[in-house]
């Protein structure tokens, strides 16, 4: 069984996981490089395997750095069968359309710009996909896997487990010829607002782990709402606006959900709270629609016919003039906009506005890779370049990390703790990060290692010390029948 990682590996953008299991290939994700032009290159690069001779992808959830590439892989061959959960099938539609409009409005930007400075067209690079190619990626989702059940996935046994990372999020666990696997996708935060925990993993031989934070530990979560509520009401004596740059699926949800709750109960003033991200709003549907999902609290408001997430100062934003409208409303006001990582997005012609003003408070809630924006701004730079502007960083930054959808060492550790003797492959984190795990993996005799970027790896050879689990057989079902729409 060998694993071959064109993404999240040693970084965590861009998930692809190419599986060749007994002549098969399954490709678990197929997600976007984000975070920086370097690494937004690699999006472009061509695939290193053929995508119509995969037998079909999984998909964990529906984060663009997990889906984001499909139309892609789609555009260039790929006709077979996407499995994945009802609620990442509804809320990947969401991301993907939003994807395309990005890609498209981008493409026409640059090429705005190459007129002015009389490049030829052809020298732009065109958008990596457009709507249409994201319909016909929509049209081979196969919504068809539910937590704890069995599904033959091209002749592979797959049972997705809830993973506690967003709405829909799955672990996978494949029962191979060589012994069970889990492809972990991304892990919940134990203690994150929303989502139920992850279901405790059955004893596996190997795991193909996140690692996003796996050199620390979250804060507890009433010290992480505490921190919050003191970094607003410290915002808001600073009387500027409040910029809280937000991924549009979970965080937007959740922090929206905690504001309701600390404006209701007294402990925040009541201030406007516009959201500015059509994006987010959308999503926002998808936790109605799957609310039993949710932790009791949510899922029962839900079911009262509450909002659990509309604060009562809440004003959405849907179009962009009413966006640009909101720089000229005087006055304190929360604004919480998409990106998270501040690489686009309505945060930031907000952050252009309002990041050289000393009233200004940005508050971020999300984690932000190194070379992004947001991770300039967090690294301490005098000025930051927004929208081909050099703007000053005058604003008073608060980062909370406690509101992270992942899973912290001691989350990983809990999980790893119930799979037994897995060898751990390492995936989905900086280096550095997973560099300080593998000693405390070790520690607990554990065998890991980082998957190598793009390298294969044979997982039979050094990651089944348990062997073959009873009972395991090898489906031989018509292959053709699996791809193409056959089930
Ligand atoms: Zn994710």
């Amino acid at each position: 069984m060998n694993l071959q990682s064109f993404g999240a590996a040693q970084t965590v953008t861009g998930s692809m996981h190419l599986l060749t299991l007994g002549g098969r290939q399954l490709l678990v994700d197929c997600g976007l490089f984000q975070g920086g032009d370097d690494l937004e290159a690699r999006n472009r690069e061509a695939f290193s395997f053929e995508p119509a001779g995969l037998d079909a992808v999984l998909l964990t959830h529906a984060h663009l750095d997990h889906v984001g590439r499909l139309p892609l892989l789609v555009k260039r061959g790929f006709r077979g069968a996407v499995y994945c959960t009802a609620p990442t099938a509804a809320l990947a539609e969401t991301v993907l359309l939003d994807s395309a409009r990005l890609q498209v409005e981008g493409y026409r930007h640059d090429l705005r710009r190459a007129r002015r400075q009389g490049v030829p067209d052809e020298q732009v690079p065109p958008p990596l996909y457009e709507e249409e190619d994201v319909h016909r990626a929509l049209a081979l989702l196969r919504p068809v896997l539910t937590f704890g059940e069995t599904t033959v996935v091209a002749g592979v046994r797959v049972t997705p487990q809830r993973a506690g990372h967003i709405l829909g999020s799955a672990y996978l666990v494949l029962d191979t010829p060589d012994g069970r696997l889990i492809m972990s996708g991304d892990l919940g935060n134990r203690e994150s607002g929303l989502q139920l925990d992850f279901t405790p993993p059955p004893p596996a031989d190997a795991i193909v782990l996140e690692s996003t934070y796996a050199n620390r530990t979250h804060r507890a979560w009433p010290d992480t709402l505490a921190e919050f509520s003191a970094a607003l009401r410290a915002s808001m004596r600073q009387g500027g606006k409040i910029l809280i740059p937000s991924f549009a699926i979970e965080r937007t949800q959740t922090i929206l959900h905690t504001l309701k709750e600390l404006m209701d109960s007294g402990e925040v003033p009541r201030l406007p709270v516009f959201l500015d991200s059509p994006m987010a709003a959308r999503a926002t549907h998808e936790y109605f629609e799957f609310g039993d999902e949710l932790v009791p609290p949510v899922r029962d408001a839900l079911q009262a016919g509450e909002d659990p997430f509309r604060p009562g100062t809440l004003h959405v934003v849907n179009t962009s003039a009413e966006s640009q409208r909101i720089n000229r409303y005087d006055g304190p006001a929360i604004i919480l906009a998409g990106n998270g990582m501040m690489t686009g997005g309505r945060i930031q012609h907000h952050l252009k506005h309002h990041l050289w003003k000393p009233g200004t408070s940005l508050i971020i809630v999300s984690y932000q890779s190194p070379s992004s924006l947001g991770g300039r701004i967090v690294g301490g730079a005098d000025t930051v370049r927004i929208l081909g502007e050099e703007v000053a960083v005058r604003a008073q930054v608060h980062t909370i990390g406690g509101f992270s959808a992942h899973a912290d060492q001691d989350d990983l550790l809990a999980f790893l703790e119930a799979a037994g003797q897995p060898h751990v492959w390492l995936v989905h984190g900086e280096n550095e990060v997973m560099a300080e795990f593998l000693p405390v993996l070790a520690a607990r005799g554990l065998k890991g290692d980082i998957v190598p970027d793009r390298q294969v790896v044979d997982l039979t050879g050094t990651g089944f010390p348990n062997g073959t689990p009873p009972g395991f057989h090898i489906e031989t079902r018509d292959r053709a029948a699996q791809t193409a729409g056959g089930e």
